[in-house]
């Protein structure tokens, strides 16, 4: 039986772009149902993410134009990574596939059909990974890929260039329902959920219109938030940092009882000035990346809704 695809696409304050790149995907999802390789039943679902501008508008008059597009509206922003989970549970029901991608146009579409061929070859997950990030600045693409391995070092396993274009089956998004946190980083968690796994390749374009909503400090949040979310290395880190710490200070403190006992002076103050400032930078971040953890741990034990959807195409009032 060819299984039933569900596109989501988180979007925020998308009105330049909206209509552009909508055409591209009907386009792919009418070809794979072309190709015999999806079912009919198939499905766009725009996940809006509470934008300011005509975002909301522009997917209701979509939809009503197209019978394959629906739409959800969230109650506020809430960021790309609670938009997509929105969409991924509110659809685990209804397909058997789902892929996530995002609205500008800037992940190749034509990746779909490998990722639906990679899924009938046995596939739970199917990453995108991006094969070329020519169209990012020097700065962008040095700073994502050195991410990447830092993730890495500090024991979370993700897939080197892999955002958030990925297919999942509903066998793994049953799975990822269980998963109660707040603070979402997916490429971090869906590694977790196991299943056999594989990956496509693409290339990643320019936006199709409108601009980023990742600026630098948003994209470091995420970053920090990727980290702090899925290892408590950095705890374990400060602790090796301060043992080495006392055990130099300890040495220290032999040799200057020796110093003194053999009549030496001990000159020198302008370093013990800096080194003791040196120290309390360091135990002043330190306390501040535990103090990290612990306000991730009062937004987890809140367990606060992740989402809330205000409306949606279909009518229906989903609270
Ligand atoms: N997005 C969202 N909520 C936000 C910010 C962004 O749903 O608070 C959506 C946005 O509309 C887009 C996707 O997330 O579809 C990726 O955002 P963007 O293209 O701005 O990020 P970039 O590709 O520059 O990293
Ligand atoms: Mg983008």
């Amino acid at each position: 039986m060819k299984p039933i695809l569900y596109v989501i696409i988180p979007c925020y304050n998308e009105e330049e772009v909206l209509e552009v790149t909508c055409g591209i995907f009907i386009d792919e999802i009418k070809d794979l149902v072309n190709k015999n390789k999806i079912s009919e039943e198939s499905h766009i679902i725009y996940v809006d993410d509470g934008s300011k501008d005509k975002t909301w508008d522009i997917i209701t008059r979509l939809s009503k134009c197209n019978g394959c597009i629906n739409g959800i509206r969230l109650s506020r922003n809430r960021g790309h990574q609670n938009a997509v989970l929105a969409g991924l549970l509110e659809s685990k029901d209804e397909c058997d596939i789902s892929i996530t991608i995002d609205c500008d146009g800037q992940d190749d579409v034509h990746a779909m059909e490998d990722m639906v061929d990679a899924y009938n070859d046995g596939a739970d997950i199917v990453y995108g990974v991006r094969s070329d990030r020519s169209t990012d600045t020097f700065f962008k693409r040095f700073t994502a890929e050195s991410y990447y391995h830092l993730l890495n070092i500090m024991g979370v396993e993700v897939i080197f260039n892999h955002a958030d274009y990925r297919l999942m089956s509903s066998k793994v998004l049953q799975e990822l329902s269980k998963f109660k946190e707040v603070n979402l980083f997916l490429r971090g968690m869906v590694p977790l959920i196991g299943y056999k796994s594989t990956s496509v390749y693409y290339e990643r374009h320019e936006r199709m219109g409108g601009k980023s909503h990742y600026p630098l400090r948003k994209m470091l949040m995420l970053a920090f938030d990727g980290i702090t979310s899925l290892s408590i290395k950095p705890i374990r880190l400060i602790s090796v940092f301060g043992f080495l710490i006392a055990l130099l200070s300890f040495i220290g403190i032999i040799w200057i009882v020796i110093g003194t006992i053999n009549g030496n002076t001990i000159q020198g103050w302008a370093s013990s000035t800096c080194l003791i400032c040196m120290v309390s930078g360091v135990q002043m971040m330190s306390i501040g990346v535990i103090g990290e953890y612990i306000g991730k741990i009062y937004l987890e034990v809140k367990a606060r809704p992740r989402y809330i959807i205000s409306e949606t195409t279909e009518g229906e009032n989903r609270r």
